[in-house]
């Protein structure tokens, strides 16, 4: 084998849709290239071994923010034990900023931006010559129709066994700063009729479960509908035998159309991540990200009235200009619309991201070490930050898990980012801990917490007892819902 394509995913059933891109379109180098794919929390040694077994010349990694660590220690030994392999970097960690990182001054070369026909190329003159003279390559941008589509490389046992990524198009016309598709200048589409092929193809080999990657699925809803269309025949024709889809979405966009076709999905087989982010219009206008709140709030509440949609709605942390009320009216908005789950994340600062325009202006502190994250800035203090850190990995696992619906809303209460936020710092205070907390240990704090605060000891008790009976579904601002259908999403998700 002359050339492997390499990752580390975040999870086994991640099959990376990047590596099948750079396989797709190898050309006359694809049948002497091969993937090998990685988990994270590999030893690197052990990854080393493998990758060196099958005798490459060329070594591509896919870098990204959760593997760079462990990626540079697995080249920095490549390096060492086998010099002679060329190694290949691409991918977002490596296509900005390359000047300063570790693993980039390791490689041999980079590709920044997309590999599609850049990857291949570089592979020709490291095997055949001219030697390339320069470290870092500008990835091509082709025209979408000049890239083969990689779906037909999805094994039958990423088919049994892993989500499928599958994207109708790339890059997002809009400019949010803390995130790198805001460096992208629109959103170019596939060809829809061919994606479409592939859809059906997967779908034939047994596929049932596809997240889409595009940026924002309803852009262009002429698109969105014709993809919609293609997942309700297959549930009409399939009903036994579901297709589950996930779409990341814009929410101040929802002509009828669209919600002609979203409300005639069942439970349990479409799921939206929806981009909050911020409430607060201020901070929106701070960060360049076009939102009308209005528009987003009645359309959250009407999926959640009139669809069976699963929805999973994003809130940041520490963007600038939020201060702690500011995002605590954020939460609690949010929360009264009634997402499936609240995904709270602290802001990280992406390599090549515009966001670092504030650094001076809003003092914001960056951890140094990937993820990146924010912690401090002008209006959260270093304290308060780690104090968000943990409300967000105490939600994770008390509302998010969906372990605790029958309880949540009395946890909640008629103030639900005050509250939980009372929650999080106790149960802090009595664990030391964020992970590894076992679920009985869990409930019976939070059943404590609960008693301290003046609840009623038997309908704690009731509602803690109809959780661990396994009815709990996912959480809702107020209500809990039927589990099986979420449970099933909970994999979509995943
Ligand atoms: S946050 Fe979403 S809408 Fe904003 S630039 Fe990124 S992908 Fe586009």
């Amino acid at each position: 084998m002359t050339i492997l394509l390499s990752t580390l995913n975040s999870r086994y059933s991640h099959a990376s849709l990047g590596l099948r891109y750079l396989l797709a379109n190898m050309g006359e180098l694809q049948p002497s290239t091969r993937l090998q794919e990685f988990v994270i929390g590999a030893r690197a040694a052990d990854v080393v071994e493998r990758l060196l077994a099958h005798q490459p010349r060329i070594i591509g990694f896919g870098v990204y923010i959760w593997n760079v660590e462990e990626t540079t220690k697995i080249v920095a030994l490549l390096k060492r034990v086998a010099p002679q392999v060329a190694i290949v970097l691409g991918g977002p960690e490596v296509s900005y900023e390359t000047q300063e990182q570790e693993i980039v001054r390791l490689a041999d070369y980079v590709v920044t931006g997309w590999g599609d026909v850049t990857f291949p190329e570089l592979c020709r003159q490291i095997l055949t010559g001219p030697k390339p003279l320069m470290k870092i390559h500008a990835g091509a941008q082709p025209p979408l129709v000049d890239i083969r589509l990689p779906y037909s490389l999805y094994t039958d046992e990423d088919i049994a066994h892993r989500t499928l990524y599958v994207e109708a198009s790339r890059g997002c016309p809009f400019k949010c700063e803390f995130c790198l598709s805001s460096l992208d200048k629109t959103a170019w589409p596939f060809d829809l009729d061919a994606f479409l092929a592939e859809l059906e193809a997967l779908h034939a080999r047994g596929a049932r479960l596809f997240k889409f990657v595009d940026r924002t699925f309803n852009l262009n809803i002429k698109s969105s509908l014709k993809i919609m269309q293609f997942f309700l025949d297959k549930l009409a024709a399939h009903p036994d035998d579901p297709v589950f889809a996930h779409f990341e979405v814009v929410p101040d966009h929802l002509p009828d159309a669209l919600k002609d076709a979203i409300a005639k999905f069942p439970p349990g087989t479409l799921q939206f991540e929806i981009g909050i982010q911020s409430f607060n219009p201020d901070v929106q206008s701070l960060v360049s990200r076009k939102q009308n709140n209005e528009k987003a709030a009645a359309n959250i509440r009407w999926l959640r009235e009139h669809s069976q949609a699963h929805l999973h709605v994003d809130l940041i942390a520490g963007l600038p200009g939020e201060d702690l009320d500011s995002f605590a009216r954020g939460f609690d908005q949010l929360v009264a619309l009634g997402p499936h789950e609240i995904q709270f994340g602290i802001l990280k600062r992406l390599r090549g991201t515009p966001i670092i325009r504030h650094t001076e202006s809003c003092k914001m502190v960056f951890d140094p070490c990937p993820p990146y994250a924010i912690l401090a800035n002008d209006r959260i203090d270093f304290a308060t930050m780690q104090r968000l850190v943990r409300f967000a990995r105490y939600w994770d696992m008390i509302a998010n898990s969906g372990r605790f619906a029958h309880t949540l809303p009395l946890i909640l209460g008629d103030a639900p980012f005050a509250n939980f936020l009372a929650l999080s710092d106790w149960l802090y205070a009595q664990t030391d801990a964020t992970n590894r907390i076992a679920l009985e240990r869990l409930a019976a704090l939070v059943a404590e917490w609960l008693r301290g605060r003046g609840a009623d000891v038997e309908i704690v008790s009731t509602l803690l007892a109809s959780d661990h009976a396994g009815k709990a579904g996912r959480i809702t601002a107020g209500k809990a819902e039927a589990a099986t259908p979420q449970r099933q999403m909970r994999h979509l998700a995943a």
